[in-house]
């Protein structure tokens, strides 16, 4: 399980692909270059990121990191949309929940939804 602000990490870095310096990171992330290294070096340690002569970037584990909650974020937006909510509320509540779903119960609720293929947005599930 990874936390927002650890995928908020995950998605800039991914993004920002071979200009994944430190500096541009805090820069987008918003913060100053310590606490952003401070930031990586936690992920480094759960092994979700490594640096690479300048650059940091995403190791497998943290590419599937990012693809399981994008995965939660379509499922769980597809159920509050499906259940009659607009679209802008039931992505504004998949963004709160999406990093808190283990994939075990995202799987019971995809399930549980008729197996969707496409989220509101058209993405696919
Ligand atoms: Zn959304």
């Amino acid at each position: 399980m990874i936390s927002k602000k650890e995928l908020r990490y995950l998605v800039v870095i991914a993004e920002l692909g071979e200009e994944a310096r430190l500096s541009k990171i805090s820069e987008r992330i918003g913060v100053k270059p310590p606490s952003a290294l401070e930031e990586i070096n936690h992920l480094i340690s759960k092994g979700l990121v490594f640096r690479l002569n300048n650059l940091v970037k995403l190791t497998e584990k943290g590419k599937e990191e990012v693809k399981r909650v994008e995965r939660a974020h379509r499922i769980i937006e597809y159920v509050f949309y499906n259940g009659g909510m607009n679209i802008e509320r039931a992505c504004e509540i998949a963004s709160e929940l999406d990093c808190l779903f283990p994939s075990d119960a995202i799987e019971a609720l995809f399930i549980t939804a008729g197996r969707p293929k496409k989220c509101p947005h058209g993405k696919d599930i």
